[in-house]
């Protein structure tokens, strides 16, 4: 029979990742059955407070005759590798009927853009009959459900290579410049590789986990033959996924904003930008459900100058994730720009010189002419700003944010 086997929340902040043990469990259920096709890793709605890191869940499809020794299998594997005596993590495996994917399609949905309890996956599970695990809490269960009912629209591949394990929480050590050869090769096959502005290899991360580094690009074929260019400690394996990375999977499309959700939508500066002590950039902008805080914190770099450019009467497209009822900035389209205005003395008609203040209230005159004005003149300056797409830069990016490179639109400002 063929089960999608979904499995979720198995790391935490000290180490594992759920891709890695996914794949350990795929080569078990591959002496036992069948593994079909790519595993899936799919990430979740990424303001939710109690997430892992990332918040990714994986499943793959595979066609198993004795579910019970699969159960088995996987219960020992999760015992061995999961970061089970940490509090905050809470492993959970769904056995899915293939045919039976498809009812969870609306809860996967939920998973990305919306706010689910344990509850509502343990609901699920019991009116579908799913075969499953449950550790501590099962709070994994949540993930484990949504990976395997997602509906994927549009895709990205992403080539994960592991370490050592005799390597794992040491420091990776890597040749930088490898990889911004292959971003100079490969880019925009490959993308979000390095951030050439802000000097960060994006591909490697930093936490202490197995992940050696991971490859996003659009086709598998490619990321294969780029890693004929990364030079790194030696990888003990590698594997290819299918994820929901860079879709913009998690955005709403309302006017009406909730903390914990993603949005897309179109509204007008009301507020000049400021910024705060730490380099954070705020403005606020009217929706059509009131006034909305937006924000672009300092690891965003240089987007916050697009964002202090900004002035009330400006008309933005706006994409990022309501938390504390603020915006967080992922994007932003500038669809029209106001007009800006300097305030300045008035020139004396006489010898075409600006005049001087005469006093408190008084306007404005020319000494040598005796020539008077009462007001200020306004004249018209040009803004630093174009319409158009403007991106946070690959270092300040979510995994489920989709970069300007894959939006096929006019006036794109691509931060690489
Ligand atoms: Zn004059």
């Amino acid at each position: 029979m063929r089960f999608w086997i979904g499995i979720d929340d198995t790391d935490s902040r000290k180490g594992m990742c759920t891709t890695y043990l996914a794949v350990l469990l795929m080569e078990e259920i591959k002496k036992i059955g069948k593994v079909i096709g790519f595993p899936r890793l799919i990430r979740l709605n990424p303001t939710i407070p109690f997430k892992t890191r990332g918040n990714g869940a994986v499943s793959f499809l595979a066609e198993i005759e004795d579910l019970d020794q699969a159960l088995e299998i996987t219960e020992r594997l999760v015992k061995k590798y999961a970061e089970l005596e940490d509090e905050n993590t809470n492993p959970g495996v769904v056995f899915v009927e293939e045919e039976k994917a498809p009812l969870l399609r609306e809860f996967s949905e939920k998973a990305i853009k919306d706010v689910l309890r344990i509850e509502d996956a343990l609901e699920l599970i019991e009116k579908n009959r799913i075969d499953h695990l449950k550790f501590k809490n099962g709070r994994g269960l949540i993930g484990a459900l949504a990976s395997v009912g997602a509906q994927l629209n549009d895709i990205v591949y992403e080539l994960i290579a592991y370490r050592m394990p005799e390597k794992i929480g040491k420091p990776r050590e890597y040749d930088k410049e490898s990889f911004y050869d292959l971003d100079f090769e490969f880019y925009p096959k490959i993308f979000d590789t390095v951030d050439w502005c802000n000097d960060v290899v994006m591909a490697v991360p930093g936490t202490p986990c197995p992940v050696l580094f991971g490859l996003r690009g659009e086709e598998p074929e490619i990321l294969k033959k780029a890693l004929n260019y990364v030079k790194t400690e030696p990888w003990e394996r590698w594997q290819i996924f299918i994820t929901n990375h860079a879709t913009d999977m998690h955005i709403i499309n309302s006017e009406k904003v909730e903390d914990f959700h993603s949005y897309r939508l179109i509204s007008r500066v009301v507020k000049k930008p400021y910024e705060i002590v730490g380099g954070h950039v705020f403005f606020e902008v009217k929706t059509n459900s009131g006034t909305l805080k937006c924000s672009a914190f300092e690891p965003t770099k240089q987007f916050r100058n697009i964002v202090r450019a900004l002035i009330p009467g400006d008309v933005v497209e706006l994409y990022g994730s309501v938390k504390n009822n603020t915006l967080n900035l992922e994007k932003l389209r500038i669809v029209e720009l106001a007009k800006k205005y300097v305030e300045l003395n008035p020139l004396c008609p006489g010898c075409g010189k600006r005049m001087e203040s005469a006093g408190k209230e008084q306007g404005f005159r020319c000494r040598n002419c005796k020539t008077k004005a009462t007001e200020k003149i306004k004249i018209e300056v040009p803004r630093r700003l174009e319409p158009g797409f403007y991106e946070v830069p690959p270092c300040a990016r979510r995994h489920l944010t989709k970069p300007l490179i894959r939006i096929n639109a006019s006036g794109r400002h691509i931060f690489r």
